[in-house]
């Protein structure tokens, strides 16, 4: 985007607001300039929503209707508040918050915790599965590492919904929750975790809302207070607010109704974490008076990409899905996705690190290219083949160390004062390496203790914390070491690691991709299994799941390829299928599309890999060496997509074989084949044969017993036809 200039002429206000109104279209313009009262936009991706509400707050406080101060404009991440302050500074807005609902509240309650409670405000918790696992341990109950996961996942679903745990049965059953555990254990745990901070006096993420939102309502004095420096209220991504936000939001505006919200009820994709959409449905009923203003011209994609996307909402279900908007795209024709399918996913990460040298090649910058997952897990493969390219990258979310802006601004300090040595003021006295870099590195932000609080700031204490310690590593390894040799140190350890990129291709999630763009996008792994995940069983996980793919193709301006893998690993059984949600869409599937011709828009396959890598586990990706885990294809811990009721029948057919035959069990099968089996639920002999540990003598022997339990009848009902 283009940041508005301002003209050497010294315009009057009203000239120079009405020039941030020319980058938009009409209906963008009304939302700018309709300053008063409630108004709510309704819109799909890229249909300039972020763009509307930023250039809305410029436009306020350039015709000097709105006070910088007074305007807090919330946003979902801290990357989104990040680049919406910049993009007001741009347009001559600094000085207006943007902030996530999470760190507005963080920042209130630090700020009255002392008038409302009294001393300072307690610790955030930073490894809550580890409290939640001590919960559990005080209920005697133990979690494995994908329970704990989910029951703390359950515990936080709670807190958002303002759900305590004696009512968490009861609430959990009414919003359709998959309990991992009994309902009344879990309300048990999060009742002790609960317990467990007060004892230790620490609040956790939720809590921060949590708390905010009780100062607000009991301290009229406090909530004044806020309400009188806070006027108006933006709400970007609205359709992922949970009710806890949506109260906070509630408290902060009082009886006033200055607020603007913008969302997308297709991109709802927290709603496991108990966002939902329903409050931007819903705007019109709890505002009658409000402004509702829809936006369909899409400003981001090309026709081919919109077309895409569009198909993609014509197959949706549910409530989101009839509030749903035709996309119409703005900009010139470009070339048709690309679909390609591999025979395994090293062979896809190899082919998609192959076409983004390519696009790179051609004059695309690799900063406009990104790679976007389902699972963090996913990444891995990625890196190894972008790096195996020489392509640059950067992972969302995790920058490598010495890149990052704090650690290179502290290395910077640290060279000037080597530079200096006695003559630098900060190190009057100190003689001893580690206090010196202490000494230098607290002018940085650096303090003995941890700031209070996740996020950024904590991250970055976190960063010169690490250097801190390895001064005291290095200064305690070595004798009589100087600031300079340290510096010496610092350089080379950057030096080893990766070269710094200026600007890589992203490698992100698609959570983490919500409402940014690239020219080029890969959406990879699209199998059925990862996308809807395996784990997405009822039709509203399943529809969310669309949904993020939904988000994930929007993301492209004009380049989109997607891809998948028939096989996890190397000579793998090519069991996967692409994923459901391009039925009917892709080439040569069911329901029509072009039909696969090679050409634009047909289906490129892979070259099968020449090779016989390792087993990787087809869950997170770790090499396997145990026979047991090869057999499964993933680790013995990893999520087993198993239908634990078709396994359940398959042993009890396998006990009553073994019986008649005389032979112990596993002679018939052993555990890990009938477990693949219950995963692979095989519909066909085919399919069957593929399972490792099912040879042609068994397959002969039990093959139509085993088909038939997979197809829910009981064994010798098989009809002997072609299922
Ligand atoms: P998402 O739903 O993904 O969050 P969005 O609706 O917020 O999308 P924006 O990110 O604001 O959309 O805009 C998408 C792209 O279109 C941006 O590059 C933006 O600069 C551009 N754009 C939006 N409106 C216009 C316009 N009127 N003229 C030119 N470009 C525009
Ligand atoms: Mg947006």
């Amino acid at each position: 985007m283009t940041a508005a200039t301002h003209s050497p002429s010294f315009p009057s206000e009203a000239e120079s607001a009405d020039a941030v109104l020319l980058g938009l279209d009409p209906e963008q313009r009304e939302v700018a300039t309709t300053l008063r009262g409630p108004v709510c936009v309704l819109a799909g991706a890229g249909t300039g929503k972020t763009r509307a509400i930023t250039h809305r707050i410029a436009y306020g406080v350039r015709s000097g209707v709105l006070q910088p101060a007074s305007v807090l404009a919330v946003t979902f991440t801290n990357r989104a508040a990040g680049e919406m302050r910049g993009r007001l500074r741009a347009l001559g807005a600094g000085g207006v918050q943007a902030r996530t609902f999470h760190s507005a509240a963080l920042r209130q309650l630090q700020y009255f915790w002392p008038r409302a409670v009294g001393g300072e405000l307690p610790r955030l918790v930073e490894r809550k599965i580890q409290l939640v696992a001590e919960a559990g341990a005080r209920c005697r109950v133990r979690l494995d590492r994908n329970e704990l996961r989910d029951v703390t996942g359950e515990i936080e679903w709670a807190k958002v919904t303002q759900t305590v745990p004696g009512d968490y049965p009861a609430a959990a059953h009414k919003a359709g929750r998959e309990a991992p555990r009994d309902a009344a254990e879990i309300a048990q745990i999060y009742s002790a975790y609960e317990q467990l901070k007060r004892d230790r006096v620490m609040i956790d993420f939720e809590d921060v809302l949590l708390l905010t939102v009780g100062i607000l309502q009991d301290r009229h004095d406090i909530a004044e207070t806020i309400r009188a420096q806070y006027q108006h209220f933006v709400v970007d991504e609205y359709q992922d607010v949970s009710p806890l936000q949506q109260r906070l939001l509630e408290l902060w505006l009082g009886d006033r109704d200055d607020l603007c919200v913008v969302g997308d009820a297709s991109q709802t994709i927290y709603s496991f974490t108990g966002a939902t959409p329903d409050h931007l449905l819903d705007f019109r009923n709890r505002h009658p008076q409000a402004t509702v203003v829809k936006l369909v011209r899409d400003y981001r994609s090309t026709p081919q990409v919109v077309h895409l996307a569009n198909g993609l909402l014509g197959q949706a279900r549910g409530r989101a899905a009839d509030h749903r908007l035709e996309l119409v795209s703005q900009r010139e024709p470009g070339p048709e996705p690309v679909y390609a399918e591999y025979a395994d996913e090293p062979a896809e990460a190899e082919g998609v690190a192959r076409r983004i040298r390519d696009l790179i090649k051609s004059g695309v910058p690799a900063g406009e290219i990104a790679v976007l997952f389902r699972i963090n897990a996913q990444s891995e493969v990625y890196e190894q083949a972008l790096a195996d390219a020489g392509v640059p990258y950067q992972l969302r979310g995790a920058e490598r160390f010495f890149e990052r802006q704090e650690v290179r601004r502290a290395i910077a300090e640290l060279r000037s004062a080597a530079r200096f040595g006695a003559n630098d003021p900060l190190l009057d006295d100190v003689v001893e390496l580690p206090a010196q870099v202490r000494a230098v590195l607290s002018a940085n932000g650096w303090t003995p203790q941890p700031p209070a609080g996740s996020g950024a700031v904590r991250d970055q204490w976190e960063s010169l914390a690490a250097l801190v310690r390895l001064a005291e590593d290095f200064a305690r390894a070595r004798r009589e070491v100087t600031l300079a040799d340290l510096v010496v140190e610092l350089d080379e350890r950057a030096a080893a690691q990766h070269a710094p990129t200026v600007q890589g291709v992203t490698l992100a999630s698609l959570h983490a991709a919500k409402g940014l763009e690239w020219d080029a996008v890969f959406l990879v792994g699209l199998t059925d299994g990862m996308l809807p995940i395996t784990y997405a069983k009822s039709d509203d996980q399943i529809e969310e799941e669309r949904r993020l793919l939904y988000v994930g193709v929007t993301r492209a301006r004009l380049h989109l390829t997607l891809s998948w893998a028939l096989a996890r690993s190397p000579g793998g059984r090519a069991s996967r299928r692409p994923s459901r949600f391009l039925n009917g869409l892709r080439p040569g599937s069911l329901g029509g599309g072009p039909r696969s011709t090679g050409g634009a828009g047909g289906i490129e396959r892979g070259a099968r890999r020449r090779h016989r890598g390792p087993v990787l586990c087809r869950v997170c990706g770790k090499t396997l060496n145990d026979a047991g885990e090869m057999k499964l294809m993933r680790c013995e811990d990893c999520p087993s997509d198993m239908d634990e009721g078709l396994y359940e029948r398959l042993r009890d057919w396998r006990a009553e074989q073994a019986k008649s035959l005389g032979q112990p069990a596993y002679c018939v099968f052993t555990d890990k084949t009938l477990m693949a089996i219950a995963e692979a639920a095989p519909s066909d002999g085919g399919e069957l044969a593929m399972i490792s540990g099912v040879g042609g003598r068994k397959l002969e022997r039990f093959g139509a017993d085993v088909l038939a339990i997979c197809a829910g009848q009981e064994p010798g009902e098989a009809d002997g036809g072609d299922a």
